[in-house]
């Protein structure tokens, strides 16, 4: 089954902006690109209506399996109040009373959220089970919405480890290791200052790498600890939020092959300054942006929005901030399939009612995702609730 996709106003390539292009699809993988004057026979026709096309968002860190919600937060800390990472206790203690079911709705609920924004391929982490049952039942339940499950047992110490860290460290790296891995692609941790520090971080991504699995790091939200240069020597595939980075951080980055994925949610939710997007991208150090989607600190699902944030604070262009929350997600997840628009690549497209990308920016909050197209789903926003 092939399906040509023609009337394109501007298609995004890696290589080039295109006017009046079409793309071939060819049984779910993208099987040719150009000028739609010399486009292939199709089985069937999309007509993009001369709007847009970019890949599909590829949002490489939600944390959305939990329970409850934390509005009371986010509306304390617009009065002033600061953030810290103490708060994740209260979605531990709601995750945990909650129901399989409740739980596999609510991540359901906000995965169709993300479709009709445009995200094709998401990332999910574990982290508010904190015991072994609940963080194996969280992965498992992830695992039935993406392939990209995250084991991150070393979110926050809980409260019954509160004067025992060395203990807790101990359970992620044993019993819930061994019961989280077949149900994990990655392993991440939380290092930061009221989280794990950098050994304690060493320690856990270690024997999670000697497990099998791949690192990922949360670092320098709150402050510089060291974990970046961690990740880096580590190999992580990413280290997110790098909001507080030394000139050594941005060396190591630079010189390594960790994407600093920047998550400008965050920032905005918790009245943070940004990261600078700038002075990464002109050190060479390859970026990303992602929603971090999550009850506490950041609880939107919108890439377009992260964009815009990303264009409007954080000294991006538009074509970056494009760029970063497409190749780029897919660079944080190590993945060569999707995040771009070319031949062999997943047919993970985003059709827009917008002549260019630009207006996810310039027009931020719009609905602008007119069709999302992944693999061989021709709209991912009609499929029903739960489906893959
Ligand atoms: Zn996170």
């Amino acid at each position: 089954m092939s399906t040509i996709i023609d009337n394109i106003g501007l298609l995004v390539t890696p290589e080039a902006e295109l006017a009046n292009a079409a793309v071939l699809i060819d049984d779910g993988y993208i099987a040719w690109v150009g000028a739609a004057a010399s486009a292939p026979a199709a089985d069937d026709r999309i007509d993009a209506a001369n709007g847009c096309v970019i890949p599909g968002f590829v949002d490489s860190h939600s944390h959305i399996v939990f329970a409850g919600d934390r509005a009371d937060e986010f509306e304390a800390r617009m009065a002033g109040r600061s953030y810290t990472a103490g708060g994740i206790r209260r979605t531990v203690a709601l995750t945990r009373a909650a129901t399989d079911e409740q739980l596999l709705a609510n991540a359901t609920r906000l995965i169709a959220e993300m479709r009709m924004q445009g995200t094709t391929t998401v990332e999910i982490k574990s982290g508010y089970g904190l015991t072994v049952d609940d963080e194996s039942r969280s992965l498992a339940l992830a695992s039935t919405l993406t392939s990209e499950t995250t084991y991150l047992g070393a979110h926050v110490v809980p409260v019954e480890y509160a004067d025992d860290v060395a203990g807790y460290v101990d359970l992620v790296t044993g019993r819930m290791l061994e019961a989280c891995a077949p149900h994990a692609r990655w392993i991440d941790v939380f290092c930061e200052d009221g989280a794990f520090d950098v050994d304690q971080a060493r320690a856990i991504l270690t024997v999670g790498i000697a497990r099998g699995l791949g690192a990922r790091m949360h670092s320098g939200q709150l402050g510089e600890s060291g974990g970046v240069r961690l990740a880096v020597e580590l190999g992580a595939a990413s280290v997110d939020h790098c909001t507080f980075l030394s000139d050594a951080d941005v060396d190591a980055l630079a010189a390594g092959t960790t994407v600093a994925t920047l998550l400008p949610g965050v920032e905005f939710s918790t009245r943070q300054p940004y990261p600078d997007a700038r002075l990464l991208i002109d050190a060479g150090v390859t970026v990303a942006l992602a929603c971090d989607c999550n009850p506490g600190s950041s609880y939107t699902t919108s890439m377009s929005f992260c964009m815009a944030v990303a264009v409007r604070d954080m000294g991006m262009t538009p074509a970056e901030a494009l760029r970063a929350a497409t190749a780029g997600g897919a660079a944080a997840l190590r993945r060569d399939d999707v995040g771009e628009i070319a031949v062999g690549k997943r047919a993970d497209l985003v059709i827009l009612d917008a002549p260019s990308y630009v207006h996810l920016a310039y027009r931020p909050g719009v609905p602008l995702v007119g069709r999302v197209l992944s693999g061989n789903v021709a709209d991912v926003r009609a499929m029903a609730p739960g489906a893959a």
